[in-house]
């Protein structure tokens, strides 16, 4: 069991897919050259080596390589980021590392050389069950694919995986949702990830609704989605632990969870972003720096652009919107230890109003929201921002 109260965690961006999705908008970039793999991993563990040097050794207990699609990196590159973490940082049992996998790139092999590597969780973005959304996502794989994948991951050992499953997709019905939930209920994963389609304007996709050539769904259409979503997997023992995730018992993601507890993290790798001492900043994103950073790498080559240097006040307003997000809300005593700051006095007025509408509940010392509230939650945390 990990303690949630005392760890960091590592994030560490892979930024390289086999082709872009319809309605990717994270950094990603086509993998040209099976060279860059290798010079990359090179690269990372070059910036581990400067980043640790600067570290004030508090321990690291989650570790998590997200993307981009990571599952490209080979299980001999994965050992060598995690041989060169535990060097540099100490990874120290009991150790959640996670890998997001895409269905396209994974067999039975290649997953259990990654968990002898140390991949102890698995993330496979599924997106959709169903060929057709696929397809308009642009995804590479086939609903058998996914099927596949998760059949393989358990055969190699895995029993913490994760399948990440977007709704809201045009032209999707109550019955294609309902249908996706089951087959993915069917393979029996040990947590769900479920995702709105987020319509970025300069995709393909965001172009083609534009165009009017596609239509996004309405807000009580995606609502009843997911209700739906909250009604059947409650059915199956999967509780919802946060707005959009759910998880057999004891087998939430760690790593997320530090991020709703507004704990410090470090992101390697280009493009990714860290909160260390209260400042947030985000790594170049220039991938040549990290291709070339092998051997005799200038000096904080990673370097990128400050986002955010908090103060006390926007610390614990952050970490207010950030733990709301969670079902198991926040402690309103530890809070208080946390930042010196009483919430149920200092938004008596909000709180009162919310509670009333039946949006939020104070109960067992942790003010949460309700379930029914998680839907239109940016409109109640908005008003939780001074
Ligand atoms: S696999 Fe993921 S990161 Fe890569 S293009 Fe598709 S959605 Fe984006």
């Amino acid at each position: 069991m990990i303690n949630q109260q005392d760890y960091r965690g590592i994030y560490i961006h892979i930024p390289f897919c086999k082709a872009k999705c319809n309605y990717c908008d994270f950094y990603s970039v086509p993998l040209a050259d099976g060279d860059w793999l290798e010079k990359y991993t090179r690269g990372l563990a070059a910036e581990i080596q400067q980043r640790a040097s600067s570290y004030d050794g508090q321990p690291i207990r989650t570790v998590y390589f997200g993307g981009g699609t990571p599952s490209l990196l080979t299980p001999a590159q994965i050992e060598t980021i995690l041989a060169k973490l535990d060097q540099a940082f100490g990874l120290h049992s009991p150790m959640e590392i996670t890998m997001e996998a895409n269905p396209a790139t994974v067999d039975q092999k290649y997953l259990r050389d990654c968990r002898r590597a140390g991949i102890n969780r698995l993330s496979l973005g599924v997106q959709s069950f169903i060929d057709r959304e696929l397809h308009l996502l642009g995804r590479l794989h086939s609903a058998r694919d996914s099927e596949e994948a998760v059949q393989a991951a358990f055969a190699a050992g895995f029993d913490n995986v994760n399948l990440d499953l977007i709704y809201g997709i045009p032209g999707q019905t109550t019955g294609d949702w309902e249908y996706n939930l089951h087959r993915a209920m069917a393979l029996a994963p040990q947590h769900l990830s479920l995702y709105l389609l987020q319509l970025e304007p300069h995709t393909p996709l965001g172009r083609k609704v534009e165009a009017g050539q596609l239509y996004m769904l309405e807000d009580e259409e995606e609502y009843q989605l997911y209700r739906t979503s909250q009604e059947l997997l409650a059915q199956k023992n999967y509780r919802q632990y946060e707005i959009s995730n759910f998880a057999l018992p004891g087998k939430e993601c760690h790593h997320n969870l530090l991020y709703w507890d507004s704990r410090e993290y470090i992101g390697l790798g280009a493009g990714a972003v860290s909160f260390i001492n209260r400042v947030r900043f985000r790594n170049t994103a220039r991938l040549e720096q990290y291709l070339q950073a092998a051997g005799d790498y200038p000096l904080n080559f990673w370097q990128g652009e400050i986002l955010e240097e908090m103060d006390e006040e926007q610390r614990w307003v952050d970490a207010v919107i950030l733990g709301l997000r969670t079902a198991r809300g926040i402690n309103l005593k530890d809070f208080y230890r946390r930042f010196g700051v009483d919430l149920h006095q200092k938004y008596a007025e909000v709180i009162q109003e919310m509670k009333t509408g039946g949006f939020m509940i104070i109960r067992d010392g942790y003010l949460r929201l309700t379930p029914s509230a998680y839907f239109i939650s940016n409109q109640i945390l908005a008003r939780f921002i001074q």
